[in-house]
């Protein structure tokens, strides 16, 4: 089997992992990114999704994420060098009753990505086309991820791993322990729907012909109409598939996948059929992937809670920033997207040691897959939260390597500190 070495090896590139691998090149040592998409971006590009959540504290309007999040809105041209408020924003891209961004184009981000991995190729690479499949460890320590590409199987020896699949699976695999909600929140088909000439009356008649269709067995479930214009006047972005199951299991993910799809078109095909808005639209594109919200967390040697949230608990070794309320999504029908109490915390702490998987020395777990309760990570999920914690990883596994320490064993104040250097936060007290 052809063996490949690096100092850090990220697997996964979705927000997290982006902006794992970036930090952790930054810091100069060698740094490989596996990513089983042809591209990069996680959600933003395999889903679609435009939202840069989790970057503004809602009641007052100031950023609590800057780092590479905010770089990465400035490459896109849509923040100044200097942003710090909502306001320092374009307004048209600006939700203020979320507190939420959405960037103009998804498929740009792809671009971005190769952008910037490209100008840090000294010390960072990527294998796209590439699913890490399993480990080999020793004495508490993984010694080799296994990857299946088109040379085959790959192994990769790395001295520090990070876990920026979103689902835990290389923590998984490495024996450390994880927990999955018997209640996973749903996984969700975005898709768009191109010439639609939009007006007032078209909500409503949306939302009946869903329900119609629930009633007569077209679609299991759904939320809607969930129907937004983000991309262009005409061009409607959908977000009303609505489908239980378990992402870790990959026949069941088949079946989600599957069922998503048909979801879709049933969608577009009532609406093109029954609401005048949508009489000489066409379905521009489901996916490219299923979304996957809720999946395995780690227990890790600190655990984020809800309480934490609600007290505004303070950490030495606080390394990322959480702002967003608790968007815990149903799996049945409804008319909200969100369910439970949609509490919003104040801007909150989020401690290095979440990332400290159990029994595995040389491994982070960074994204929705840290260790937080089911409910307290249905606020640390969201995508600029998510990067946040992803350049604390990379910071973190670079200075492992540079110190020739292990992950586990690292001081969180040190990593605060070099992330406070780099203006990456955290940004939980006002500025
Ligand atoms: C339908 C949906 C809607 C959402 N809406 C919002 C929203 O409006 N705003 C918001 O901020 N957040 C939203 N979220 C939540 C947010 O997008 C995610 O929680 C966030 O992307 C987490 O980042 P991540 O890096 O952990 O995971 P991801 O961004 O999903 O990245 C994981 C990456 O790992 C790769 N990968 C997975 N397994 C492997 C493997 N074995 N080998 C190699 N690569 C692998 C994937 O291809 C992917 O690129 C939504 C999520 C979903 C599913």
């Amino acid at each position: 089997m052809k063996t490949i070495k690096t100092d850090v090896l990220v697997c996964g590139g979705g927000c997290a992992g982006s902006a794992a691998a970036l930090a952790s090149a930054r810091s100069g040592v060698k740094t490989l990114l596996i990513e089983r998409a042809g591209f990069a971006g996680g959600i933003i590009t395999a889903v679609g999704l435009p939202y840069f959540d989790g970057l503004i504290d809602k009641p007052t309007g100031r950023f609590v994420v800057r780092g590479i999040a905010l770089e990465f809105l400035r490459e896109l041209g849509l923040a100044k060098p200097d942003a710090k408020r909502i306001d320092d924003l374009p307004a048209h891209l600006i939700t203020k009753y979320w507190g939420s961004v959405n960037i103009p184009n998804t498929d740009e981000f792809k671009l971005l990505m190769d952008g910037l991995i490209r100008r840090h190729s000294e010390h960072l690479s990527v294998l796209y086309h590439s699913l890490v499949c399993d480990v080999e460890t020793k004495g508490g320590l993984i010694t080799a991820v296994i990857v299946a590409n088109k040379d085959g199987l790959v192994r990769i020896e790395a001295r520090q791993v990070i876990d920026s699949t979103g689902d835990a699976d290389v923590a998984n695999w490495a024996g450390a322990p994880s927990e999955k909600n018997p209640e996973m929140m749903p996984l969700t088909m975005h898709f768009r729907i191109g010439n639609v000439t939009p007006n007032k009356e078209m909500y409503p008649a949306a939302k009946q012909a869903l329900v119609d269709a629930h009633k007569a067995g077209k679609m299991p479930e759904f939320y809607g109409p969930g129907l937004i214009f983000a991309f262009a006047k005409d061009e409607a972005y959908i977000h009303a598939t609505r489908i239980a199951g378990d992402a870790t299991d990959a026949a069941d993910l088949t079946r989600c996948e599957m069922q998503g799809r048909q979801d879709a078109w049933t969608i577009f095909r009532e609406w093109k059929e029954k609401v005048p808005a949508f009489k000489d639209s066409y379905l521009i594109s489901t996916g490219p992937y299923i979304g996957i919200r809720d999946t395995r967390r780690i227990l890790g040697v600190e655990r984020l809670t809800v309480e934490d949230l609600q007290t505004c608990r303070r950490h030495d070794d606080a390394v990322a920033t959480g702002c967003w309320f608790l968007d815990l999504h149903p799996r049945k029908t409804s008319d909200k997207p969100f369910t439970g109490s949609a509490y919003q915390p104040l801007p909150y702490d989020i401690s290095y040691r979440t990332l400290i998987p159990q029994k595995v020395g040389n491994l982070l777990v960074a994204g929705r897959c840290h260790s937080a309760t089911h409910l307290a990570s249905s606020s640390s999920r969201v995508t600029v939260t998510a990067m946040a914690l992803g350049e604390a990883a990379g910071v973190a596994a670079a200075l492992a390597c540079e110190t020739k320490a292990e992950v586990a064993t690292l001081d969180g104040r040190k990593i605060r500190e070099i992330l406070s250097r780099r203006d990456a936060g955290p940004f939980t007290d006002a500025r």
